[in-house]
């Protein structure tokens, strides 16, 4: 049985264009491609189409072979056969392929080699008739690239080089793909393609990507404290001044269960998570477990501490404000160390002030190139209490700064996208957005030691249990909720 590749979701954006352009065009049922092999010179800028199996094999030796670049050449020969599954096959090591074409494939999960299997499956899939590979580059379109357009494949295994991406095998065909540099996430399938099988479009799955369980959550949030001293009316969290710290052997263990789950990143959060007085040793920890370490906060003093190391092991950072004041803050903090704004993220919270306020906030946010995450208001604990300021029009005002180009790039949280999602569905595709939390995600709670899909739906979450193996009861707890969620 042949197989076929089914996009199933995506996180954040996919890359942008370089100058060759090699790709995997992935033909719908029926569809001829009415030639054979046009074929050039090597695999450099230059047009080609490869459409036969003989010349598709040679193209993805050379990529392999490429792959593997640290090896002696005589191994490498030995491991694009065995990977290629063709013992005679003729590897060719002069065959070019241009660098910026050369795919990155990924890293196994907390190791330093590439992962042989996911070679295996995605070239198997690209073998099958109904998919060609072309190349060209982007000052010339060849006449194809025109009708094909549309079914580019994502550059993002083109678009990193030093080892910044790493994969994990799902089960079932489903490959999870995660790039440390810059948090863009492929999940896809490789299934069976069957013969009948009209959903089939180019590699986009039109199927449902909520039915793809995984065995494990791609993201935890990490709950490390109930302190905090900014006093929010609307805090879900209900944290407080005499909010207790989780205790630090517990969140080791927890960062261990979740190497061992391999989970792509953790976000911290609390309380004020920069204020546990070991929170610069769990960045430290997560990050030599091969975890992304992102965090929340409302404290900019660390920042200026001249000797701290945070974001020497952090990916990247929240700063929650509700006035544009915040962000100038923010500004300053980031330009005094010269730090890149990329490694920051406003987070602001909806209903915790005015809409022209709101307004204000994003307009600053654009004037310094920072991205903004809006998050839906929640009504657990102390945002019970306080009353949300109208945030209906929240669209209209960033599309209308949109059109005056004083609007950041945003990105929403599942609530919001809930809560919206009539309207939302009417201009993105569905798999560029969630509505349920807990799909390929969790939260913890390393204070009351639970697991839950989210931390603020009220749900009393499962304890972790008492042994200090916490694998398994995140597995079953993850687990047993993903038989009830719906998209
Ligand atoms: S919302 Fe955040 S910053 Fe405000 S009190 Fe709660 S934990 Fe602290």
């Amino acid at each position: 049985m042949e197989k076929q590749l089914r996009l199933l979701n995506v996180r954040y954006g996919l890359a942008t264009n370089s100058s060759s352009s090699h790709s995997l065009i992935f033909l719908r049922p029926g569809e001829q491609l009415g030639d054979k092999d046009i074929w050039g010179d090597g695999y450099g800028w230059n047009h080609f189409l490869l459409a036969s199996k003989e010349e598709k094999l040679k193209y993805l030796a050379a990529q392999v072979y490429q792959a593997f670049e640290e090896l002696h050449p005589d191994l490498r020969v030995a491991v694009v056969r065995a990977i290629l599954d063709d013992a005679s096959l003729e590897v060719d090591p002069n065959n070019y392929i241009d660098h910026q074409s050369t795919w990155s494939f990924p890293r196994a999960f907390g190791k330093k080699y590439v992962d042989a299997d996911f070679i295996r499956e995605v070239i198997a899939s690209v073998r099958r008739n109904g998919v060609v590979i072309a190349g060209g580059n982007d000052d010339e379109a060849p006449t194809w690239k025109k009708k094909y357009d549309n079914r580019w494949y994502p550059r993002m295994l083109t678009e990193t080089a030093n080892n910044q991406i790493v994969c994990r095998n799902d089960g079932n065909g489903q490959w999870v793909v995660f790039n440390k540099d810059n948090g863009n996430k492929l999940r896809f399938s490789v299934v069976e393609m069957l013969s009948n099988d009209h959903k089939n479009d180019g590699w986009i799955s039109s199927g449902d990507a909520s039915n793809h369980h995984s065995p494990a959550p791609e993201l935890v949030d990490l709950k490390i404290t109930d302190y905090c001293p900014y006093d929010c009316p609307f805090c879900y969290q209900t944290s407080t001044r005499s909010g207790v710290h989780g205790e630090s052997r517990n969140i080791y263990a927890i960062i261990s269960a979740l190497a061992e789950m391999k989970v792509f990143e953790i976000a911290f959060g609390g309380g004020e998570p920069t204020l546990h007085p070991k929170f610069g040793e769990f960045l430290q920890y997560a990050y030599r477990q091969d975890i992304v370490a992102n965090f929340t906060t409302r404290n900019l003093a660390w920042l200026s501490e001249k000797d701290n190391h945070y974001l020497d092991y952090a990916g990247a950072f929240a700063y929650s404000v509700d006035e544009p004041s915040g962000v100038e803050a923010l500004v300053q903090a980031l330009d005094k160390r010269d730090i890149s704004h990329h490694r920051a993220n406003v987070h602001v919270v909806m209903g915790a002030q005015p809409i022209e306020t709101f307004r204000n906030i994003l307009a600053k946010a654009r004037e310094f190139t920072l991205r903004v995450t809006l998050l839906g208001y929640k009504m657990a604990g102390r945002g019970g209490e306080f009353t949300p300021f109208d945030y209906s029009t929240w669209l209209e005002t960033a599309t209308d700064l949109q059109k005056s180009d004083q609007c950041p790039t945003l990105s929403i949280d599942t609530l919001l996208a809930k809560e919206y999602e009539a309207r939302i569905s009417q201009v993105l595709p569905d798999w560029m957005y969630h509505t349920v939390d807990g799909r390929h995600s969790a939260y913890i709670d390393a204070i009351s030691m639970k697991i839950a899909p989210d931390s603020y739906s009220g749900e009393a979450g499962q304890g972790l249990g008492e042994s200090r193996d916490y694998s398994g009861s995140i597995r079953k707890a993850f687990s047993e909720w993903q038989t009830g969620l719906k998209r």
